[in-house]
């Protein structure tokens, strides 16, 4: 590669037609729609499934008034009033599941088990730790309240109320609330498919010996294991070498099968480099230079009915690229309305780092909460865009802002946490 290419592709914020990251992502957003149409799931299966109609709950929970602690059921009427001890007499026991069919008269009690229906004519628990026990009777003060510990049915969710919105992604405790409704089917969106492969002479698979020059590819691993846990059907097509035939052969099928396509490699300006122009001839691909660190190259566009993602090579680009630009377009794609992602926070830099203004900088960082409760973060050393270990050892983005220049240690600086991310 010539000196004049290195250069150039190490950012030029006044280059022509460099967009920044926002004008990327806006693009590609505006270009992109939901893919995926409707099936049902039994609830088992549906954890991280997008929900495609509201749950409205059939039932009242609690469907029936029952005790929220063990003790004694009593009609309101008993209570002590004022500095008075009441004595009430033991008639019977109900514990949950087994409804009492008795009737139960002015003085009298019925010892209850937490969750157990309330039996009719009572109103009212008093906690076994508040009462005093002789024989078949019990004496109560006047410390108790009419009501007390009685979960009156349909307190927390009446029958007909919506309790999830269509668009979100389901989680255990969603999960749980639908099974505490009786819902046992759901319909959540289909996934999307996506067909993946990675560019380039030097890139081996795992389990090929190693060559002189070559690396393994690492991109097709780290992308696929994302895409499967945004819940993506995964095609995965290999490593094309840098040969038009084989590529354009390449691209055909992925349209032809998948929703979304990924490459990672050849989008930026090396001699090898066939992706570009096979992908100038059968798709409707943009190739961008963002105003961002790392991952400048990159190109976008659909093939057919596909939408096209083509990542840079370098390791880090990749990672950087993927959940800035194509994790929303997923989101969109596959009709999920709730965030996905945890809203960045501030942090105090612990580290110095050089910035030009004039781009976007995705560094890799350590987030960590002190004693005294405040956010920090450092870097994690080295940020080549080939060095996967700043991204392995990180736990969050240090989003530098286009505007912004070099950090001084103690500065505030936007951090988004990887665990929204991951
Ligand atoms: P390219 O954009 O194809 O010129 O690639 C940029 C850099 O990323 C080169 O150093 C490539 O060797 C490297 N690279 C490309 N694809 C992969 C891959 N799948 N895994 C790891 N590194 C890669
Ligand atoms: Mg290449």
């Amino acid at each position: 590669m010539s000196t004049l290419q290195v250069q150039r592709s190490c950012g030029d914020e006044n280059e022509l037609g460099t967009l920044t990251v926002q004008q990327a992502l806006q693009n590609m957003l505006n270009s992109v729609s939901e893919k995926t149409t409707n099936e049902k799931t039994q609830l088992s299966s549906a954890i991280d499934r997008i929900l495609t109609e509201p749950i409205t709950s059939p039932i009242n929970v609690p469907s029936h008034r029952n005790s929220a602690v063990d003790g004694y059921a009593i009609n309101q009427a008993d209570l002590a009033e004022n500095s008075e001890i009441k004595t009430l007499n033991i008639i019977g026991q109900v514990v949950a599941g087994h409804p009492y069919t008795g009737q139960i008269q002015r003085g009298e009690t019925i010892q209850i088990m937490t969750g157990a229906q309330m039996p009719s004519a009572t109103d009212t628990v008093i906690m076994q730790e508040h009462v005093e026990v002789s024989g078949d009777t019990i004496r109560i003060d006047a410390r108790h309240t009419a009501g007390q510990n009685v979960r009156q049915a349909g307190e927390d969710i009446e029958c007909g109320q919506t309790v999830l919105q269509a668009g979100i992604k389901l989680t255990p405790p969603q999960i749980g609330l639908c099974a505490s409704l009786g819902v046992s089917e759901i319909s959540v969106k289909t996934p999307l498919t996506v067909a993946i492969f990675s560019t380039g002479d030097e890139v081996l698979s795992l389990g090929e010996t190693p060559r002189e020059g070559c690396i393994y590819d690492s991109n097709r691993y780290s992308l696929i294991s994302a895409l499967k846990k945004l819940g993506c059907d995964v095609l995965d097509m290999g490593i094309i070498g840098d040969d038009p035939e084989k590529l354009r052969h390449a691209f055909e099928l992925a349209a032809k099968s998948a929703d979304v396509i990924f490459t990672s490699g050849g989008v930026s300006v090396g001699e090898a480099d066939y992706t570009k122009q096979v992908l100038s001839e059968i798709g409707n691909i943009n190739f961008w230079k963002v105003a961002m660190k790392p991952g400048r190259p990159v190109a976008f566009g659909s093939i057919n009915n596909a939408t096209f993602f083509g990542l840079p090579g370098n390791p880090v680009a990749v990672m950087v690229t993927f959940y800035q630009f194509a994790l929303p377009c997923l989101q969109k794609m596959m009709g999920l309305t709730s965030p996905l992602l945890a809203p960045n926070i501030k942090a105090q830099c612990t580290s110095r780092i050089r910035k030009l203004t004039g781009r976007t900088e995705f560094q890799r960082g350590i987030l960590s909460l002190t004693d005294s409760g405040k956010w920090e973060v450092c870097t994690t050393g080295k940020q080549g865009s080939g060095i996967l270990r700043s991204m392995s050892d990180a736990n969050a983005f240090i989003i530098l802002e286009h505007d912004r220049a070099s950090v001084t240690e103690g500065e505030w600086v936007t951090v988004q946490p990887f665990s929204s991310l991951f």
